[in-house]
């Protein structure tokens, strides 16, 4: 018996984790997509149907298996649509596997009563460990009941509960840490990745994130026939505001501005800021013209901005921007950045405030 709840409970671990890599990105805290809902009861519904090929022998050869445990998986994060799914699953496998008997009439209708039982739990608002005791208490209940109608021995029915009661609960103590440590490791996955992509002071996208989104844009506007324009900002005298006000009220103007530049553009444009004082914004689908009002938007309402420093001091402060348009005027879209930097440059030798 040992060696089979052992190999149950690989199982069980073993398609945690399958499903942990598949669902990775997922956040299991807010809802899941309806597709995702279905691969997640597919998964639980494939290793309900392998734990019963492996179910444990116990005394006087009745069988018991943990299949109940992957329909308790499935409803608690896939609710009902998961569970429904796994539980179809298992019962027409069980269907294929043993025939239609009496005992598999009753261990199916029965299948199907719990996981509506487990989906109406999952979607309570009870905290993440006692929704599993909870479901994990339905389950053992359940099974006592179901063993007490199929086995009439009263010695063997009393040998077999206590069997599944102490597998049950074995197994469910190693699926509950399998879980929490997936989920906080997921969780970690999701927020290094986010962070990888994010400037930790505005939010904005970093540099890196900048450049993949660059040329993954540059290719499909090329595809495409699509204008492309790219804006460069930079804040004139940056560093004389630094020096004058300090640098932790630098970082609130550097905040402000990043708001302010995604309320300039469109709502699908591309806000980044790529080092220091320095921004950047993609225009999709915009020509030299209307990339040009877009800068010249941006320019004018940095400089009416009443910016909030240190000290609930107002401050005004101004920035350059070079414009860079394919495929007019940059005909050759790999210069793009060059083109719109050159113009930066431009703004910035002949005054500065200004548009190039
Ligand atoms: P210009 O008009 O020619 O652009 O002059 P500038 O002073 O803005 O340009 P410069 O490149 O000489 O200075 C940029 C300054 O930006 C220097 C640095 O102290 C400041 N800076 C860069 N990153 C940060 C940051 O994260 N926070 C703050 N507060 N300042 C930063
Ligand atoms: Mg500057
Ligand atoms: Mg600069």
């Amino acid at each position: 018996m040992i060696s089979s709840l052992f190999i149950n409970a690989t199982i069980i671990i073993s398609f945690l984790y399958l499903g942990s890599q598949i669902l990775k990105s997922e956040n299991f805290i807010m809802s899941i997509s309806i597709k995702d809902k279905t691969l997640l009861g597919i998964l639980c519904g494939l290793a309900g149907c392998i734990l019963i090929f492996y179910s444990i022998h116990t005394y006087n050869n009745v069988l018991i298996d943990l299949r109940v445990i992957s329909v308790l998986i499935a409803a608690f994060y896939g609710g009902y649509i998961s569970s429904v799914i796994a539980t179809f699953m298992i019962v027409f496998f069980r269907i294929g596997y043993y025939g239609i008997t009496y005992i598999s009439v009753i261990a199916s209708i029965s299948l199907f009563i719990i996981s509506l039982i487990f989906s109406y739990i999952s979607k309570t608002k009870l905290s993440f460990i006692k929704k599993y005791i909870i479901m994990s208490l339905v389950n053992i209940i359940y099974g006592v009941i179901l063993y007490s109608v199929l086995v009439d021995d009263l010695k063997v029915l009393s040998m077999v509960n206590i069997s599944f009661t102490i597998s049950t609960i074995i197994v469910s103590i190693i699926v509950y840490y399998t879980l929490k440590y997936i989920s906080k490791t997921n969780e970690l996955y999701r927020k290094l990745r986010l962070e990888s992509t994010k400037d930790y002071l505005t939010g904005l996208n970093n540099v890196r994130e900048f450049d993949k989104l660059l040329n993954m844009h540059i290719n499909s506007a090329v595809e495409k026939n699509e204008n492309i324009s790219i804006l460069m900002i930079d804040i004139d005298f940056f560093k004389h505001i630094n020096d004058t006000y300090g640098h932790s009220s630098g970082d609130l103007i550097l905040k402000q501005l990043s708001n302010l530049l995604v309320k300039s553009c469109r709502s699908f444009d591309i806000v980044s800021r790529n080092g220091g004082e320095e921004f950047t914004t993609i225009l999709l689908d915009c020509d030299y013209g209307h990339a040009f009002t877009i800068a010249e938007r941006m320019r004018k309402a940095v400089e009416e901005y009443d910016f909030i420093i240190e000290g609930n001091k107002e401050i005004h402060i101004t920035v350059s921007i070079g414009v860079g348009a394919y495929p007019y005027p940059t005909e050759e879209i790999s210069t793009i950045l060059k083109v719109a930097d050159d113009a930066l440059y431009n703004a910035k030798r002949s005054g500065r405030n200004k548009v190039c």
